[in-house]
């Protein structure tokens, strides 16, 4: 069985979808973390430390080539966790560096192909509640239950913000999210957008809880 979640950034999808998949017993499925990952290895491979920081500039208009690259990066995901080859990259994966280049990077059309097969490759007969931007309209149209998570842009950058993963300001991290949505709502393939059968949620004045409890009732 597939639970769909899809929504903008810091809409809540990671940890409502993570806490969904351990009530009900499936795996949880962090589909960001795979773009990360593949950014996080083009940003190594390009001098940077091993969280992607003092790289030398990327050109990711040469789509040809970064695609190429990221069809030999071996990204693995186990137990939650993203994997480049043997290393558990998964908290070297929401820094700055990473940040600023994933949205530009997952726009990449024959990247997306390659993530999207890894992405399928571990749904295949399991059950999983996967979050992203096109679970519910492009990797899994047919998932049994579809979900929209959504929020104002103002109350997304707040938990960023009080997750205490960036150095930026509050200000500054409202202007990424604000890029990055320009970015996944304009993508040529995968874009952002609300599939029509599916269960759209604001979750702006919501707890955690609360939208756990929605999803958890329209599932039974
Ligand atoms: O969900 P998260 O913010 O970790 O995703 C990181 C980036 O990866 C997003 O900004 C988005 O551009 C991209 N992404 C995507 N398709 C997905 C999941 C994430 O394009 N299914």
């Amino acid at each position: 069985m597939v639970i769909a979640i899809d929504g903008p950034a810091g809409s809540g999808k990671s940890t409502i979808a993570k806490k969904i998949a351990k009530r009900e017993g499936f795996i949880f499925l962090n589909t960001g973390s795979f773009y990360r990952g593949v950014s996080l290895a083009l940003l190594r491979s390009r001098g940077g430390s091993l969280d992607g920081s003092g790289a030398r500039s990327l050109d990711v208009s040469d789509e040809e080539s970064v695609a190429s690259f990221a069809a030999t990066v071996p990204l693995d995901y186990r137990g939650d966790h993203l994997f480049i080859g043997d290393e558990d990259v998964d908290s070297l994966l929401r820094t700055d560096a990473v940040e600023s280049i994933v949205a530009q990077v997952s726009a990449i059309v024959p990247l997306r192909h390659t993530v999207n097969e890894k992405i399928r490759m571990v749904a295949r007969n399991a059950s999983v509640v996967c979050e992203g931007r096109d679970m519910t309209t492009v990797v899994f149209p047919d998932a049994q239950f579809k979900f929209f998570l959504d929020a104002s842009v103002q109350s997304r950058a707040k938990r960023r913000f009080l997750q205490g993963t960036s150095s930026l300001s509050l200000a500054e991290i409202e202007r990424t999210i604000s890029a990055r949505d320009e970015i996944d709502r304009n993508k040529k393939e995968g874009s952002l957008k609300i599939a029509p059968d599916a269960t759209y949620i604001d979750t702006s004045d919501l707890t955690i809880d609360d939208v756990c409890d929605m999803i958890i009732s329209k599932i039974h």
